[in-house]
């Protein structure tokens, strides 16, 4: 049953949707894997190729309602009804509150959160046709802890938490389960361009004195986007070297 099973990763180009793609094509679950450029999306289809043999790359803007509807009618007949849902897109725009410009509120509000509302609409039907579903969103432990200079993204963050909560209310009598996944500092792009002394502020405030891998997050989402994990909803699950234990 698994492996006729479609999935949704948003910003499969790079980090942790990259690694979680990857994750689940292993698995046999057939991967449409999105980037905000064509190069990015062929790069994804070629990867699930060699991977799996199956799926494939999309163009998607995922704070743009006309791309959101250009990929689902696209997707619609050339894949299954998807059944499970990774919205794992995101980026950031940090500034102090009291410098933070009105653009860089409400591009990460878009990107982060209203984007999670917009994806998920169009995949309700189907999984609750099916009886069975799997929305996994990728949240951040600044949604818990909150972090000077992302008031935006932590304000996003938390919000998609709260959302899924309610979702997972709604759904779970119809076999659909919703859970956020909340990583810590993780090795990617997003996280790359910090400067090394503070890289090394950052693991010693980590006990486990690294930062995560992508491959780290990706082997949650797997769990969680399986049968096994049919009980687990509404969940927040914090991935973070125990910097944050709650
Ligand atoms: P990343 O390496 O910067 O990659 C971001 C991904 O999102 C890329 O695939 C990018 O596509 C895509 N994307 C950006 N804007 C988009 C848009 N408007 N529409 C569709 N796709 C868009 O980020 P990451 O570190 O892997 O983060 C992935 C998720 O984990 C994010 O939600 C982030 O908030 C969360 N997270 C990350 C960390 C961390 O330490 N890295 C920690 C906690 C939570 P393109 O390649 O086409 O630009």
């Amino acid at each position: 049953m698994t492996e006729s099973r479609v999935a949704i990763v948003t910003g499969a180009s790079r980090g942790i949707g990259k690694s979680i793609a990857i994750s689940l094509a292993t698995s046999g679950i057939e991967v449409i894997g999105t980037a905000t450029t064509e190069a990015g999306a062929l790069t994804i289809t070629q990867s699930l190729e060699t991977t799996s043999g199956k799926g494939r790359g999309y163009v998607l803007d995922v704070g743009n309602h006309e791309s959101i509807a250009k990929f689902f009618t696209a997707i619609k007949d050339a894949h299954e009804s998807p059944l499970i849902l990774v919205n794992n897109a995101g980026v950031t725009r940090d500034n102090l509150a009291l410098r933070m410009k009105e653009e860089d509120w409400e591009a990460v509000i878009n990107t982060n959160l209203s984007s999670v509302y917009r994806m998920t609409k169009p995949c309700l039907r189907g999984m609750t046709k099916a009886r069975w579903g799997r929305i996994i969103n990728i949240s951040s432990v600044v949604g818990s802890m909150g972090n000077p200079g992302q008031s935006n993204y932590a304000a996003a963050k938390a919000g998609m938490e709260g959302y899924s909560r309610a979702l997972a209310s709604e759904l779970g009598i119809r076999g659909v389960t919703v859970n956020c996944v909340a990583p810590g500092f993780i090795a990617t792009d997003m996280t790359a361009n910090l400067p090394e002394d503070q890289r090394n502020a950052l693991s010693s405030m980590i006990p486990a004195g690294r930062l995560g891998e992508a491959e780290e997050v990706a082997a949650l989402v797997l769990f969680l986007a399986g049968e096994t994990a049919g009980f687990i909803t509404g969940e927040t699950i914090h991935i973070n070297g125990g910097m944050y234990m709650n």
